[in-house]
């Protein structure tokens, strides 16, 4: 089986400076550093450092090369990554010597991937494959259902969070993974809750350091609450990508979902325990090693 991601692709550039710009003003940085970001690659990197075959469906611009080396070094398919004419999508991050961060995110080619790239990736997967899906790039509610209509298990993880976004794929989805901030917002503008009423299979709302809850058609919609791994966390970024990653790989590998769940908890936690994002997201030997 495998895993299908149209996601995002991004640089991040991290760029330290004494304090953040004001209006007008132009500031020299000390350090610039280059990363591998977005959470389409994040959920990609995850989910093949989970021992899953993920190929991933996205776009870069011509300055975009690299990025799709690294996640290939990193072990994801990236045979369907198209090459546009626009910037890779990036995001400028200032970083000041106090923590503070003001970022400006760019989402360029990830919003130009085109219907006819996703529709023929699809055609290779096949029955009971994954299709992930997170709401940084275009052909989003096409994708869901072209591969609802093939059969393959549609999973959406609601990030950054757009009620319109998650409104269009919604009747096309098997999992649907957001955070508790995220389920509130859906609550707000949709009066959804988890349960029938959303027309999927399966709800994880995730709760960052308190673990998360499942809610499943097939245990009646009653939640089962699964503890998060106690660990001294340096940086929660990439928390939820690498946790999404893991439990797609686990299921994609024949897992049951609470088990799929502990196994994403243990890989969470330990990515917490680590500052980045794609480049330190665990293997599944470190997160086994956890016992
Ligand atoms: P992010 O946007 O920071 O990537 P998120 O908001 O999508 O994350 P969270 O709910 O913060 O997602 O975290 C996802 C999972 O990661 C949690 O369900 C939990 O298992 C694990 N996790 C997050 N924070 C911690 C923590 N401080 N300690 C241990 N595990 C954590």
């Amino acid at each position: 089986m495998a895993i299908w991601n149209l996601g995002s692709i991004n640089a991040d550039y991290f760029y330290r400076v004494p304090h953040l710009p004001g209006p007008g003003e132009t500031i020299a940085a000390t350090d610039l550093t280059r990363g591998l970001g977005g959470k389409g690659a994040n959920m990609s990197v995850a989910a093949a450092r989970a021992a899953a075959h993920v190929a991933h469906i996205g776009a870069v611009g011509s300055d975009g090369a690299w990025a799709v080396e690294r996640l290939t070094e990193y072990g994801v398919d990236t045979r369907r990554i198209q090459t546009v004419d626009t910037a890779t999508g990036h995001a400028i991050i200032t970083l000041d010597s106090r923590g503070e961060n003001a970022i400006v995110l760019f989402p360029g080619a990830n919003m130009n991937i085109s219907q006819n790239a996703v529709g023929l990736a699809l055609t290779e997967a096949e029955q009971g494959d994954i299709l992930l899906m997170q709401n940084e790039t275009s052909q989003q509610a096409f994708a869901a259902e072209t591969g609802s209509k093939m059969g393959l298990r549609i999973a959406y993880a609601a990030a950054p969070f757009s009620t319109e976004s998650v409104g269009a794929v919604l009747p096309f989805l098997d999992i649907l993974i957001l955070n508790k901030i995220e389920m509130a917002q859906l609550h707000l503008a949709t009066g959804l809750m988890p349960s029938a009423d959303m027309g999927v299979d399966t709800v994880i709302v995730t709760l960052g350091a308190d673990g998360c809850a499942l809610y499943d058609r097939s245990a009646g919609w009653v939640p089962q609450h699964f503890p998060a791994v106690p660990v001294t966390a340096v940086d929660t970024t990439g928390a939820g990508d690498t946790f999404t990653g893991y439990v797609l790989a686990a299921l994609d590998r024949g897992m049951t979902m609470p088990d799929a769940i502990r196994l994403a908890a243990k890989a969470a936690a330990l990515m917490v325990t680590r500052y980045g994002t794609a480049d330190v997201i665990p293997d599944l030997k470190e997160v086994l090693d956890l016992g």
